[in-house]
């Protein structure tokens, strides 16, 4: 979908007056940047040499991923090297794993901080770069100790649990993936074959995404080093996830960020005026049931910065 075509409305033009009722019956949805109704999001863990031949993979079908990585444990003979950090893992997303890659559900919670704080500090060092995201090791977590993370700068904490869904969680700091990647929850080491009941259902899954008809993100998790003897079948499923027009590509972070922006956009109490205070252009469908035998449906690009009067009849930024 082209911006230009989103950013032109004139849809509420005719019949506005004083005495319109206090609140249009609009419904909002948020949409992804350019309009895109769903997003998929790519998230590995523990930084194994096999990130290298990933990487490979994704970006030859331009789809990013995020890396969880233990700081801790980049000197292990089956980890990437730290000095290789910031090339290989370039146009991805860096993430928090853990410095020394403890489950946090049984810790101090002075351990806890260690372990997000260090591998946080170590890998900002690493990447010249602010990393705000995590994954927990072993999928391990204390709901308890939630407050730690976000002290420490945490915006988002993947766990292991599958949901089968494409939904946005409620708690960032407990986001729970849609599915393990080629459905490997089911194999317990590399030299396992693929469990084919988990991955038809992973590909089933897949296809329900794009056929998906709503705003949903697909959130696969993993680890490279599954794939040792399975990249045929990783690129079969990159083959199809990658390369579609309704599909927002980001890391998670990015994911993270534009969620956040979404919800930062002020509306005016009749919802007529939609203000975006931020600095990225935030994209929504609203669907006017004023006439409910008629809803009206539009897509509309909301530009940073600006305020949009659905009143008017072409927006410029
Ligand atoms: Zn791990």
């Amino acid at each position: 979908m082209k911006r230009s075509s989103l950013i032109t409305i004139a849809f509420f033009a005719r019949g506005q007056n004083i005495n319109s009722p206090l609140q249009k019956n609009l419904v909002f949805e948020m949409l992804f940047p350019e309009g895109k109704s769903k997003a998929f999001v790519l998230s590995e863990d523990d930084g194994p040499v096999e990130d290298r031949q990933l990487i490979q993979l994704l970006n030859k079908y331009e789809v990013k991923g995020t890396f969880h990585i233990n700081a801790g444990r980049l000197k292990d003979s089956n980890t990437v090297n730290a000095e290789e950090i910031k090339t290989l893992y370039k146009g991805h997303e860096v993430s928090v794993h853990g410095y020394l890659h403890k489950g946090l559900g049984k810790v101090s919670r002075l351990e806890t901080f260690f372990e997000v704080a260090e591998d946080r500090r170590a890998l900002e060092r690493l990447t010249g770069d602010l990393v705000r995201g995590m994954a927990y090791a072993f999928g391990s977590n204390n709901t308890d100790n939630l407050d730690i993370l976000q002290d420490i700068g945490i915006q988002y904490a993947r766990t292991v649990e599958e949901t089968h869904s494409f939904d946005i969680p409620e708690n960032f700091l407990l986001w729970h993936p849609s599915i393990h990647q080629l459905g490997g929850a089911h194999y317990t080491n590399s030299t396992t074959k693929l469990n084919e009941k988990g991955l038809a259902q992973f590909f089933k899954l897949t296809d329900e995404f794009l056929g998906l008809d709503k705003t949903g993100v697909f959130y696969v998790w993993g680890h490279s080093w599954e794939l040792t003897d399975k990249w045929d079948v990783m690129e079969k499923f990159l083959k199809r996830i990658s390369g579609k027009d309704d599909i927002f590509y980001a890391t998670h972070i990015e994911l993270v960020d534009y969620i956040h922006a979404y919800r930062n956009l002020i509306y005016s109490v009749d919802k007529s005026m939609i203000k975006n205070p931020g600095s990225t252009d935030v994209y929504l469908r609203f669907t006017d049931y004023s006439d409910v035998d008629n809803p009206i449906r539009k897509d509309l690009c909301i530009p940073a910065g600006t305020t949009v009067n659905l009143n008017c009849t072409t927006i410029k930024k």
